[in-house]
């Protein structure tokens, strides 16, 4: 299928003229787990494990097995996965400095019908990893995109975090300069949902202080070493979080997860009035509002119309 009889890349199954009901058949489904024969072609996009081996699903390894070409984030990380599971296979690296050179050679091999496996070094591809312009290329040139999902150390962090899983914001990494991460905050502050973010350790006390600054003191967690010996999660507020780092550093890989903008954490007045004050004579009234709005959790429209005020104050009654 080429990208104009498919302009968005739907799955061919979906677009099938001879089924009514949308469903891949039985045998369909067979072959892109990789339990019947050779896979499908198309595009496999494979969870491997956050730490514990056993979390790999057993449909990841039928592919993992299966796939006529597997590329890898760091080919000699996945081989030791493989070697674990007995797997042999050839390996090709995918990352993110030789994306430019290895998207037409998969084209490619979608093209003249071959089953393409990726995988990262650990977790979900394109989350926080290489992958989504692969992903976006062979959706623009009509190949199938198959999702093998297993561990994503973001819904693991949400999981043991214990705060609302209704509805979350996964923000990633953010920038390692303190002056760029405020803002990266201050532009997701109103989010109406729990917020996700990956750390590293060595930075964790400046982030949480600048989350602390920005987003105010929000019921939060921090997980690390999830699914790993020393996997342990530390929950309150980000104050509360702040002290407990200083006091004890945390080692490896972490997830921090902080709770949405509730009434209780919204500014009260003098809050809005004080940051109106200064974010007004740096950036005039509408990009202040913004800002404010941003960070208050407090309505756009409800903020400017503060900002007027203050930059405007009404005359006062001459009648005296
Ligand atoms: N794609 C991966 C996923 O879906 O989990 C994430 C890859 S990203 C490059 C790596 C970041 O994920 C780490 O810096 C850390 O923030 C988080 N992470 C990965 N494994 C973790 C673990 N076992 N425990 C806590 N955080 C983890």
């Amino acid at each position: 299928m080429n990208t104009s009889d498919n302009p968005i890349g739907e799955r061919s199954q979906v677009q099938s003229p001879d089924r009514g009901d949308l469903q891949p058949s039985a045998d369909e489904t067979a072959r892109i787990s990789g339990k019947a024969g050779p896979l499908c072609a198309g595009l496999y996009l494979v969870a491997t494990p956050i730490g514990n081996l056993r979390d790999i699903t057993l449909r990841a390894l039928d592919i993992l097995q299966s796939a006529d070409v597997i590329y890898a984030e760091d080919t000699r990380q996945t081989q030791k996965l493989l070697a674990n599971f007995s797997i042999s296979a050839a390996l090709t690296p995918y990352h993110d400095h030789n994306t430019a050179k290895r998207i037409p050679i998969i084209m490619e091999q979608l093209s003249s019908g071959k089953s393409v496996a990726l995988v990262s070094d650990a977790g979900t591809p394109l989350i926080s990893d290489p992958g989504f312009k692969l992903a976006r290329a062979a959706a623009q040139n009509g190949h199938d995109i198959i999702p093998v999902p297993g561990a994503s150390a973001a819904i693991a962090g949400l999981l043991t975090s214990a705060l609302p899983s209704d509805r979350f914001f996964f923000a990633g990494f953010l920038p390692p300069k303190s002056a760029a991460r405020k803002t990266a905050l201050g532009e997701i502050a109103a989010v109406p949902g729990t917020l996700i973010f990956f750390e590293g350790g060595s930075r964790i006390d400046k982030t949480l202080a600048d989350m602390l600054d920005v987003l105010g003191d929000r019921p939060a967690a921090l997980a690390r070493e999830l699914t790993k010996k020393f996997e342990q999660t530390r929950r309150g507020t980000l104050s509360n979080l702040l002290e407990g780092v200083k006091s004890d550093p945390p080692r490896g890989e972490i997830v921090l997860i902080i709770g949405g903008p509730d009434e209780e954490h919204k500014w009260d007045e003098a809050q809005i009035d004080a940051a109106l004050i200064l974010a007004i004579d740096e950036l005039g009234v509408k990009r202040a509002a913004a800002q404010v709005a941003q960070q208050s959790g407090h309505k756009k429209r409800d903020i400017y119309a503060r900002a007027l005020a203050l930059k405007n104050p009404a005359p006062k009654d001459n009648l005296e």
